[in-house]
């Protein structure tokens, strides 16, 4: 349990000028975040709750088809991105000189990084048999203007995963079962009725790429879904004019205003012939590596479910997403009776916020529908005198009494 008179941050009473999405104001006004700078922002204890719920979904269905966690450099090396050919390629790429005359990359994605890497402990076909690894760490972009708040930022943060293979068969396959792990993180999230698996504009190695797109007003892209088979398309790949679909040429499509939440690619061998990678086959021969890549923009999901599930005055999160599933409001000399049953819930493996505040009722019911926490308990003599405390969703305006 938290006890919210020990966090520093504080609540304010309007949405502070300067944000230009709902979602990233609200969460200036709740204190869940601070800009320290256009596009890069700092988490408080509650933003960063919401934030670490969001990752470890995120984690879980990584862990769940295999894939291993690392951590890898936020700095990258000249050489690298030169061997790629991106190093003047990526106008997005922050550039910084270092003390010793070089410079460095900060990395907005890792290809660069994984792919040595994981080089360096290949060697056969069974080194190759189940070679995922992932991790969760800051990106950067050199952004000429940072907008819409935590929708797209110079820092933010990423789940970003690397799949090695043998064949073109193998990466197929492989990534079918990284398709369905994303649409369980989006289903978790609260997502799922609303994200759309888009076709988008492919690279050198396949004829599309495949975004995960999901419906917000505030959103920069633009997706047509055919009215017949559902497939979204990005707008990118339509003839403006005449629209057909890829799937099932049907003609008839819905647009609709989204944001890119995900997207997944088959890189082929672009990166690990770049770096050399090969391995040894079964029957003695030196073979390519086929690669895949899949990115999570967790800091932009924050952002995006703040925007789309607020009501029409303030946050409300989902369960899994909330920093706590309970407020507990204390109004009188309660605080001992509110800990024992905030244990009671932790034991039933639910997270509890309790607002002992020397503050008045007004101030902490305000401010508990603010953070969108999902359920709110009130405990003072009132409910104690009715048989309990007070029980209120976030989403309900009358709450029922529970008895102790
Ligand atoms: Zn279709």
């Amino acid at each position: 349990m938290l006890l919210l008179s020990n966090l520093p941050f504080k609540t304010q009473k309007s949405m502070p000028s300067g944000s230009d999405n709902r979602g990233t104001g609200l969460l200036l006004q709740a204190g869940f975040i601070r800009m320290t700078l256009a596009g890069a922002y700092n988490y408080t204890t509650l933003g960063l709750k919401t934030l670490r719920n969001i990752e470890n979904i995120v984690r879980e269905e990584m862990d769940a088809i295999g894939s291993s966690e690392i951590l890898m450099t936020a700095l990258g090396a000249r050489e690298n991105w030169e061997k790629t050919e991106r190093w003047d390629t990526v106008d997005i790429l922050f550039k910084l000189p270092s003390a010793e005359g070089r410079e460095y990359a900060l990395n907005p994605t890792h290809e660069e990084v994984v792919t040595p890497l994981i080089g360096e402990f290949i060697q056969s076909y069974k080194d190759l048999e189940n070679c995922s690894v992932y991790q969760i760490q800051n990106k950067f972009r050199n952004e000429k203007r940072a907008k819409s708040g935590l929708l797209r930022g110079r820092e933010f943060l990423m789940k970003d995963m690397y799949s090695f293979h043998r064949t073109q068969e193998e990466l197929d396959a492989y990534f079918e079962v990284a398709h369905s792990a994303y649409d369980r993180v989006f289903e978790r999230l609260g997502l799922s009725d609303s994200t759309h698996y888009t076709f988008a504009s492919g690279g050198d190695f396949s004829k599309y790429s495949y975004e995960f797109q999901t419906e917000v007003g505030i959103g920069e892209d633009e997706i047509f879904i055919c009215t017949k088979c559902d497939q979204a398309h990005n707008k990118e790949i339509i003839d403006e004019n005449h629209f057909v679909c890829a799937e099932c040429a049907h003609t008839e499509c819905e647009k609709k205003i989204v944001s890119e939440v995900a997207n997944i690619f088959k890189l082929g061998s672009r990166f690990s012939d770049a770096f050399g990678l090969k391995y040894q086959d079964a029957d003695g021969q030196t073979k390519n590596i086929v690669m895949g890549c899949y990115g999570i923009g967790i800091s932009r999901l924050m952002g995006l479910i703040a925007e789309k599930f607020a009501d029409e005055k303030w946050l409300i999160w989902p369960e899994n997403v909330a920093p706590f599933w309970y407020e507990i409001i204390v109004i009188g000399d309660h605080l001992e009776v509110a800990k024992t049953l905030a244990k009671k819930l932790e034991s039933e493996w639910k997270s509890v916020l309790i607002d002992d505040r020397n503050t008045g009722f007004g101030q902490k019911a305000g401010d508990a529908d603010l953070f969108g926490i999902p359920n709110r308990i009130i405990l003072s003599d009132k409910t104690i005198e009715k048989g309990g405390y007070e029980l209120k969703k976030r989403t309900e305006s009358e709450g029922i009494i529970v008895s102790m």
